[in-house]
């Protein structure tokens, strides 16, 4: 049985206290939202910090409200709170697809959208048990000199793994946090570095207090894919958010963002993938294109233990299966 760790709980009802405890313990506090992905962590001795900050008290950060300026998420909305409010259904349905895509029905219920932004990057030589890890000695993200992956290289490429970070994206979402600097709010984009070893831009004792997602414009739509075994519970093994605008009696793109996860150490945008698909009408052949600007974009590595030329693979059809449905094409 994998047990946790000692720590001592410090359940804060403020973001400023919050952040007094991180300031007073650098290097030896984490925030816990829901739980979910920290406490497993903790319990396979990835992370051991000696004083835990549980946001769940904290009101101001459970806020959902949309209005003319677009949709407010606190950070500690849930992914079923997502998943089941009629304003996300009605005004953003790639969102409600994504969370309700996202672990599995415990995971939604205590997992939260800060949670999943910051959602550790994940690799099947990392995400093990003490023991398991020992066999191969620590790697280069554990302190080690060696990436199991990518061999010789210097750098993590574990994958950023989360659901829900990939259709903010490709909404336009900005975030916002609060720190000793104070608050400071920029596009969720910039919320990560691509290095699997330190994947955040967030300086010291930063808490992610909200996303902000700009309102629709008349004929968005979208969709989340997701690669994976099993139904439920698995992680991406890829995922794909698609963000449009259609227009005219013939529905062509107007605009287009679409974002991958589950294959760098971030969630990133395809400009090329969206840029064949503006102001073109949506038939095969453009669908096709894009597609292939989707394929050439994705290079996944050995993170998992599915076969990244699959998993690359998977990423085009599951777009252009997905999109051509949804343009009757
Ligand atoms: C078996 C299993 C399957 C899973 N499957 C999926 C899946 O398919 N898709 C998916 O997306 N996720 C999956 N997850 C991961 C996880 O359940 C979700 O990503 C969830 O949304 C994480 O939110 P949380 O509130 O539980 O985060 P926590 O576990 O509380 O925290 C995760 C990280 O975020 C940091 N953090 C939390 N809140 C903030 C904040 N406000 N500001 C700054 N940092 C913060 C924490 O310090 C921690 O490092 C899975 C987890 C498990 C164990
Ligand atoms: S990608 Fe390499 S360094 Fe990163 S967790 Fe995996 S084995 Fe370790």
């Amino acid at each position: 049985m994998l047990l946790l760790p000692t720590f001592r709980y410090h359940a804060v009802r403020s973001v400023k206290e919050a952040c007094a405890v991180l300031q007073e313990n650098p290097a030896e506090a984490k925030l816990m939202a829901g739980g979910t992905d920290l406490l497993v962590s903790m319990k396979q001795g990835l992370f051991t910090p000696r004083h835990l900050v549980g946001l769940r008290r904290v009101a101001e950060l459970r806020r959902l409200a949309y209005d003319a300026g677009g949709l407010r998420i606190g950070a500690l909305v849930t992914l079923q709170e997502l998943k089941t409010s009629p304003l996300v259904a009605q005004h953003y349905p790639l969102l409600q697809e994504a969370a309700s895509k996202a672990g599995s029905w415990h995971h939604q219920n205590m997992g939260t959208v800060g949670g999943n932004a910051c959602l550790d990057t994940r690799c099947r030589y990392y995400n093990q048990d003490e023991f398991w890890r020992r066999s191969y000695g620590p790697c280069f993200k554990e302190d080690g000199e060696v990436c199991y992956v990518v061999h010789g290289k210097q750098e993590c490429v574990a994958a950023f793994s989360g659901d829900v970070a990939p259709a903010l994206l490709a909404l336009g979402a900005t975030v916002t946090v609060e720190g000793p600097g104070g608050v400071r709010r920029f596009p969720l984009a910039d919320l990560y570095t691509n290095d699997g070893k330190h994947p955040f831009t967030l300086k010291p004792a930063e808490i992610i207090t909200s996303f902000q997602v700009p309102p629709p414009e008349l004929g968005a739509c979208g969709f989340y894919e997701k690669f994976r075994r099993r139904g439920t519970i698995d992680f991406p093994l890829a995922g794909i958010a698609v963000s449009l605008v259609r227009a005219g009696a013939n529905g062509h793109c107007r605009s287009a963002r679409i974002a991958l996860t589950g294959l760098e150490a971030r969630p990133f945008l395809v400009d090329e993938a969206a840029r064949i698909l503006e102001n073109e009408p949506l038939t095969p052949e453009s669908i096709s294109a894009a597609g292939q600007a989707l394929w050439k974009a994705a290079h996944p590595t050995k993170t998992t233990n599915a076969e990244p030329g699959h998993r690359k693979r998977m990423v085009r059809i599951l777009f252009e299966r997905r999109l051509r449905a949804l343009a009757g094409v």
